[in-house]
């Protein structure tokens, strides 16, 4: 057993106080789907749990106002998967929750959680004897020589080339989405793009978060690209997998020709990766078949290859090219 205190504060500003009296060494628990796995690995070793399920105002989520969706960072991914008016107007957010995990681990699992969980890198979960730079810093890297199918193609360095699992903030960032983050000197508030850091020399630090700031919300601007999105997942087997590749792809049409378009993908990257090289290859054009493939292959820009993932590289090209294809399709219809 290894021994940590337990405290379950009722304010967002009690939950940041007890971390910051905490140290380093403590972490928030919210669903527990990814810091329970991990602690029983031994992977994650916490002296302080600071259980943030009864904080006040963070658990529920609005889709109705005129200007931005709020998600609390509480609210269960179930539950906004559900929500009736994301499922209709921004079909690539539910359904990056809808093809997450499984019905169990959505009922548990928050959307702030989600953000922040954790690489399924089995080199990093399988703890020693396996040299991991992430899990310990300056150890090295099984993965870079050893079984890489699932890792990273774009935005790996020498030190680390763990895929970003999560489908939410693949989702999220095509739409621009932004995290109000609490911390000891106050709020603030950054792009969900800039939450992420690539490994470099440092692949332990993963985000731009201090270890005392809590996330309280995540607001995504109204857009009318919602209602003819999608996101496209593609993995082992139809149901409980992380992504092999992604897309979250959100389109506005004139006719035949894209106005505007987001592209983002995922499995297939170290974080979550907006790819505007391949938004710029589509906007103000016909949207044809040969059209979306430049695309899937402008995404997949600059992607290294290791051991045993080349097969991604073409996969994550087609993944962006259909994505594109079925959101062309939601926006004839519409
Ligand atoms: C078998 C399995 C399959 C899965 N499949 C998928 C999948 O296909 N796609 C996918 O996207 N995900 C998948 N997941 C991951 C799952 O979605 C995440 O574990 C979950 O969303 C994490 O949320 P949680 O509330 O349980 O977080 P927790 O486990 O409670 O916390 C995760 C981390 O975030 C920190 N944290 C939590 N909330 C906050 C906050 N508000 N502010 C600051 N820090 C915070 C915690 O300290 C911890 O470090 C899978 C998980 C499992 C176990
Ligand atoms: S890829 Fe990253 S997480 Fe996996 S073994 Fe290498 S350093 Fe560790």
């Amino acid at each position: 057993m290894r021994p940590f205190t337990y405290t379950k504060p009722k304010s967002a500003a009690d939950a940041v106080r007890a971390i910051a009296a905490a140290g380093p060494g403590a972490r928030f628990l919210a669903g527990g789907t990814t810091l329970y796995d991990l602690m029983k690995l031994n992977v994650e070793t916490p002296s302080s749990i600071i259980d943030i399920n009864s904080l006040e105002g963070l658990s529920g989520f609005d889709t109705s106002s005129s200007s931005e969706l709020v998600f609390g960072a509480m609210a269960r991914m179930s539950d906004v998967a559900d929500d009736g008016r994301l499922v209709r107007d921004y079909p690539a957010l539910a359904e990056s929750l809808w093809l997450a995990a499984s019905p169990q681990l959505r009922n548990m699992a928050s959307l702030g959680g989600n953000l922040l969980q954790r690489t399924r890198c089995a080199y990093f979960r399988g703890g020693e004897p396996f040299a991991c730079n992430k899990r310990r810093p300056g150890s090295g890297c099984s993965a870079r020589e050893g079984i890489n199918r699932g890792h990273a193609l774009l935005g790996g360095s020498n030190s680390c080339i763990a895929a970003y699992p999560g489908d939410w903030a693949v989702a999220l960032s095509a739409f621009d989405a932004k995290v109000d983050i609490l911390g000891p000197k106050g709020e603030r508030t950054i792009a969900l793009e800039d939450l992420y850091r690539e490994p470099g020399a440092t692949p332990h630090v993963e985000t731009v978060l201090e270890f005392n700031e809590l996330i309280l919300r995540i607001r995504v601007p109204v857009t009318p690209l919602g209602r003819a999105s999608t996101y496209h997942k593609i993995r082992d087997r139809e149901s409980f997998a992380f992504a092999l590749a992604s897309a979250a792809v959100a389109l506005q049409m004139d006719e035949d020709t894209v106005r505007d378009v987001r592209i983002a993908v995922g499995g297939v990257a170290t974080r979550p990766w907006r790819a505007r090289a391949a938004e710029q290859m589509v906007v103000g054009r016909a949207l044809t078949a040969q059209a979306a493939r430049a695309a899937g292959e402008a995404a997949l820009q600059g992607a290294i290859v290791t051991r045993d993932n080349l097969f991604r590289k073409e996969l994550g090209a087609r993944t962006v090219a259909d994505a594109l294809m079925i959101a062309k399709q939601r926006a004839i219809r519409r």
